[in-house]
C-alpha cells in the first residue's frame, strides 16, 4: 500500500476514530490509549505511541498513518516572541501558521487552506488564489507542532484560525477540526475569522459547542466593503449583519469585529461613527487592524499614520465601542499570512527563501506597546 492509500488517523471524527479503533484493537483500554496518543497527546508518528505494543503499532500502521504536513522554514522570533512557520504539504501547497507568545497564554493563528478564493484586495492569500481545502490532519498538524516546538500546556492555548483562507468554506473539515481540538482546549479559547460566509455562519450558530466568532468587517459601508471585499456582492452587508444579530450570544463570549485600517480609505473620524452604528446593538468588541503593506498589494494601499489610528480608536471609544488595536510589529507577521508563502514563491532557489525570512522577520522586529483600550484580545485577557 502506498501512503496515500492509508487513511490519516487525523482524519477521521472523534466517533469514526473511535469506531476504527473499536474494530481493530483490545482490549478496549488499549484503544483508548491510542485515542489519547492522537487527539490528547499530538503524537506524529505510530512509533511516538511507546505503551502501545509494537505488533499492533505495526498492524495500525499497514491501514493507517498518524502524518501532519512538514515544517520547511521558520522565521527568526520577532521582539515579542512571535515566530512564523511554513509547511509543505503533500501535495506541494505551502501555508503558514503564527506562533504568538503572549503574557500568560499562548496563541497560535493556523491556515484552513491553502490559498482563498474570496480574494480580498488587501490580502496576500486573497492575491495569490484559490487553493485547496485543509485536511483535519493538516489543521490539527499546525496546531500540535507549534505547541511540541514550544512545549506549551494545552490549557495555555488559544487558537485562532486566522491565517490563509477562509475557515467557513471549509467548513467540514473546520467541524472535525474543532471537535478534536476541543478534548485539549477549551471552545471559548478558539476564535473562528471569517469573510462573512452568511451559510457558514448560520452552520456555526447550530453547533452545541462553538468556537467565538471573529468577523472581517473592514469598512463601513455596502460600497466600500464591495470595492476591497467582492464577496459582499454575495453576501451582502446587511444580510451579513443580519446574521450575526442572530448568532447566538454566550455570556462572556463577544464577537469580534475585524477592521484592517487602510490609510486615506476607510480610517477617517468619521468612518469609526459610521462602524459605530453599523454593529450598535452587537455584544461585540472591534479588532482594528493597520494594514500590513506588502508588494503584491496595491500600492495605494497604506498603513495610516499612528495619529490616524489613534483618531480613529478614540473616535470608536467615545461612540462606546471596546476597541483593541493590534499595535506590536510582532503580531503584524499574523496579519500578514500568506506574505511568507507569497515571496517564497516569487524566488526560486531555497537559500534565498531562507535569507528573505530573516530579512522579513528583522523588519518586522521591534517592539511598540500595544495600546488597548479595552483589555480583550481574540477572546484572551491579557
Ligand atoms: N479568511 C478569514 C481569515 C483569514 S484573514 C477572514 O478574512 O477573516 C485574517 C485577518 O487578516 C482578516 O481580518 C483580514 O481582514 C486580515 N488581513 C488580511 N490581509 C491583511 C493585511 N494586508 N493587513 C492587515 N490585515 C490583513
Ligand atoms: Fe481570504 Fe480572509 Fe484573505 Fe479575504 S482576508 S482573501 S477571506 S484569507
Amino acid at each position: 500500500m502506498t501512503n496515500s492509500d492509508r487513511t490519516n488517523l487525523y482524519d477521521l471524527t472523534p466517533s469514526e476514530l473511535h469506531d476504527a479503533l473499536r474494530e481493530r484493537v483490545s482490549p478496549p483500554f488499549r484503544a483508548k490509549q491510542i485515542e489519547q496518543w492522537l487527539h490528547v497527546r499530538g503524537a506524529d508518528s505510530f512509533d511516538a505511541m511507546t505503551n502501545i505494543p509494537k505488533d499492533l503499532r505495526a498492524r495500525l500502521a499497514e491501514e493507517f498513518t498518524v502524518a501532519f504536513p512538514e515544517v520547511v522554514e521558520r522565521t527568526t522570533p520577532a521582539a515579542d516572541g512571535s515566530r512564523k512557520y511554513l509547511f509543505a504539504l503533500g501535495d506541494g501547497s505551502r501555508i503558514e501558521s503564527v506562533y504568538m507568545p503572549m503574557h500568560d497564554r499562548t496563541s497560535v493563528c493556523l491556515s484552513s487552506q491553502a490559498g482563498c478564493a474570496v480574494g480580498c484586495t488587501f490580502c496576500v492569500t486573497g492575491f495569490f488564489g484559490a487553493g485547496r481545502n485543509l485536511t483535519p490532519a493538516e489543521m490539527l498538524g499546525q496546531f500540535f507542532t507549534v505547541q511540541h516546538e514550544h512545549d506549551v500546556p494545552s490549557e495555555s492555548m488559544n487558537v485562532v484560525f486566522m491565517g490563509m483562507g477562509e475557515p467557513l468554506l471549509n467548513l467540514e473539515h473546520l467541524v472535525t477540526t474543532l471537535d478534536i481540538l476541543y478534548r485539549s482546549v477549551a471552545p471559548k479559547r478558539i476564535t473562528v475569522s471569517t469573510s462573512g460566509i452568511i451559510p457558514g455562519i448560520e452552520a456555526l450558530a447550530k453547533l452545541e459547542r462553538r468556537p467565538n466568532l471573529a468577523i472581517s468587517i473592514n469598512a463601513p459601508d455596502r460600497k466600500r466593503r464591495e470595492e476591497i471585499m467582492p464577496i459582499t456582492t454575495k453576501y451582502p452587508l446587511q444580510e451579513l449583519m443580519a446574521a450575526l444579530r442572530r448568532y447566538p450570544a454566550e455570556r462572556g463570549r463577544a464577537l469580534t469585529i475585524e477592521y484592517v485600517l487602510l490609510a486615506g480609505y476607510n480610517d477617517a473620524a468619521s468612518d469609526a461613527v459610521a462602524l459605530a452604528r453599523l454593529i450598535r446593538g452587537l455584544d461585540a468588541k472591534v479588532n482594528a487592524i493597520p494594514f500590513n503593506e506588502d508588494v503584491n498589494l496595491p500600492s495605494w494601499m497604506k498603513r495610516p499614520s499612528d495619529e490616524a489610528i489613534d483618531r480613529f480608536v478614540d473616535t470608536l471609544v467615545r461612540n462606546d465601542v471596546a476597541v483593541t488595536v493590534r499595535r506590536s510589529k510582532g503580531r503584524e507577521i499574523a496579519a500578514a499570512c500568506g506574505q511568507l508563502r507569497g515571496k517564497a514563491e516569487a524566488r526560486s532557489r531555497a537559500s534565498r527563501q531562507r535569507e528573505g525570512a530573516q530579512r522579513r522577520v528583522d523588519r518586522a522586529g521591534g517592539e511598540e506597546p500595544a495600546r488597548v483600550k479595552r483589555d480583550v484580545v481574540h477572546g484572551e485577557r491579557r
